[in-house]
């Protein structure tokens, strides 16, 4: 190192580490710079990790060899670089340097356990302990900081919980897996008993209600769609967290699914006379290749924030097609909103888990404080970045990025079928699905929209039930005592003829992608959630009906 304490004024270039290779003897002089010499052999010898000196504006002064082989890169590629540079994206966005600087600034030290950037870009976790210089009088003149990777001791921890896996309760490392596990099981346990309190919330807003009783019957239904999007939020954020989501390809129409999306919220922007609108720039190409249901999520997320924070105004969609960076094509989505804006300071957690802008938002405009994390991962795992500018008072422009995979010309989908008409006179449905609550919810909304239904217990029950009649369309849920849907399905195409072409549609509250491929591999022809949308079972029918058709 150049010198221990940074003396050099932050414009100068600081000493190569060519010259901190070159041996040294312990020359005679002053003590202190007897001391000095000391100490830096003593840094250079810290192999296992890295020391910085920074100036007391938080630039790196420079570093030792540890630093060089930890964080990769030329050696004096750091120097002069912000403490910052040492951080991961996310990191940075959060502010974290500073307040390192800030607390051992005031307190002499700062410890933390954060992720650090590599020069080439790759991210590991490390344990930072940033330390405060301070001259005689008291005032700063740097910064020391040591930053050790941790990498090696979470794999050592990883393998120790795997070990223990099957003796008890989790340690340590599996805590963070644990936790996941427990909200994925929490949030699928309320999913059940949710689907009896939604369903059955709309089975009532169907019948004959007075003005009081239809009005809470939408309170409770307003409630339940709530809790719902924060329970779906937590099964998502877990999947995520866990690694646990594969994205789609699929060729989709841009403009359909944006106009699908607003078309989404027009509801609750109603009733506050907001008004929508969507642009799509020439340049966006009709069709690409993607994770349609993802990207909806992600619009539908941004769209109903909107729509939550504008009291009054508008909500316009622009879409555009611009050169990321190395030239890579990407889908620009903009969400531009005259809502209340969100606080400066605010800014750097909004993309964090949790992060509601404060606890007066939580209480007004509810919500999981998870909607924003979740875009931000799905964003980044279809190649894109996530950002909002905003002003105080006037609104706020929430935009994301995604890598543009170009739909070759012949994969393009037609134009998507309006939804909403009469459904064809004379639909037999047959119902599949053990579960009694179900069933009568299903029926609820079946028989409501006009079709005739019939309903089998079971597997076995449903091929007897198309041996004795004829039907348009099976809905068959998955999980069944007995013959579960799969089977049922396998069994069915396996007679031919008319079978081999019936469409069937399974009833699943498994809805990651695998859930939905393991339906489709065995025979079936789409996949609609439960909780039941009521809106979405008929269109389902409709589709594959007016198919067969
Ligand atoms: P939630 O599900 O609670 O809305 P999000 O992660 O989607 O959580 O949003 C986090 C916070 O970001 C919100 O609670 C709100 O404070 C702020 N926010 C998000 N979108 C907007 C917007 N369009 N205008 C103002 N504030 C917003």
């Amino acid at each position: 190192m150049s010198c221990l304490v940074p003396r050099d004024s932050p414009g100068e270039p600081s000493a190569s580490v060519a010259s901190r290779s070159k041996p040294r003897r312990l020359e005679s002089g002053s003590a202190a710079a007897r001391a000095d010499l000391c100490l830096r052999l003593l840094v250079e010898a810290s192999s296992d990790c890295a020391v910085f000196t920074l100036h007391a504006d938080g630039r790196v002064a420079d570093w030792n060899a540890g630093g060089h082989s930890l964080f990769g890169g030329e050696p004096s590629e750091m120097v002069h670089k912000p403490l910052a540079a040492l951080f991961a994206p996310d990191e940075q966005a959060d502010g974290l340097p500073g307040r390192m600087l800030d607390e051992a600034m005031r307190g002499g030290v700062s410890t933390n356990v954060a992720w650090c950037n590599r020069v080439d870009g790759t991210r590991f976790a490390a344990r930072i302990e940033c330390r405060a210089i301070t001259g005689p009088a008291g005032t700063i003149l740097g910064y020391g900081c040591v930053v050790r990777d941790l990498t090696e001791k979470r794999e050592l921890d990883r393998l120790r919980a795997e070990a223990r896996k099957d003796e008890g309760p989790p340690h340590d490392g599996a805590a963070g897996t644990a936790s996941t596990a427990l909200l994925s099981m929490i949030s699928h346990e309320i999913r059940t008993p949710l689907t009896g309190i939604k369903g059955f919330t709309e089975a009532l807003a169907l019948q004959d209600l007075t003005p009081l009783q239809r009005r809470y019957v939408e309170l409770a239904g307003a409630s339940c769609a709530a809790l719902m999007s924060v329970v779906d939020d937590l099964l998502d954020f877990s999947a995520l967290e866990a690694g646990d989501i594969d994205l789609k390809e699929e060729a989709f129409a841009v403009a359909g699914l944006a106009h699908g999306a607003l078309s989404m919220v027009l509801g609750t922007a109603a009733p506050k006379s907001l008004a929508l609108s969507l642009s799509v720039a020439p340049n966006v190409p009709p069709t690409i290749v993607g994770d349609r249901g993802r990207i909806r999520q992600i619009l539908l997320n941004l769209l109903a924030n909107a729509v939550k924070f504008t009291l009054r105004g508008s909500i316009r969609l622009a879409i555009t097609a611009e050169r990321g960076a190395g030239g890579a094509d990407m889908l620009k989505f903009a969400v531009v909103d005259t809502g209340i804006g969100i606080p400066e300071d605010r800014l750097s957690r909004l993309f964090n888990r949790f992060s509601q802008a404060d606890a007066s938002i939580r209480d007004r405009f509810g919500g999981s404080g998870l909607g924003l994390a979740i875009c931000k991962q799905l964003v980044e795992r279809m190649g894109g970045e996530i950002g909002v500018e905003t002003a105080l008072g006037h609104g706020s422009t929430f935009w994301f990025t995604i890598r543009m995979r170009r739909a070759p010309v012949a994969a393009a989908p037609g134009a998507p079928r309006l939804q909403g008409g009469a459904p064809p006179r004379g639909v037999r449905v047959l119902l599949v699905d053990d579960g009694r609550m179900n069933q009568e919810i299903a029926r609820i909304f079946l028989e409501h929209a006009g079709y005739d239904v019939k309903v089998a217990d079971d597997g076995a029950a449903a091929l007897m039930a198309l041996e004795q009649d004829t039907y348009d369309i099976v809905l068959m849920d998955m999980q069944m005592p007995g013959m579960d849907g799969a089977e049922a399905t396998r069994r069915i195409r396996a007679r031919g003829g008319r079978f081999a072409e019936m469409p069937i549609v399974a009833l699943s509250a498994r809805v990651f992608s695998e859930d939905v491929a393991e339906c489709l591999d065995a025979g079936m022809n789409g996949h609609l959630a439960k909780p039941f949308d009521r809106a979405e079972m008929v269109a389902t029918i409709e589709r594959f009906t007016a198919k067969a058709a």
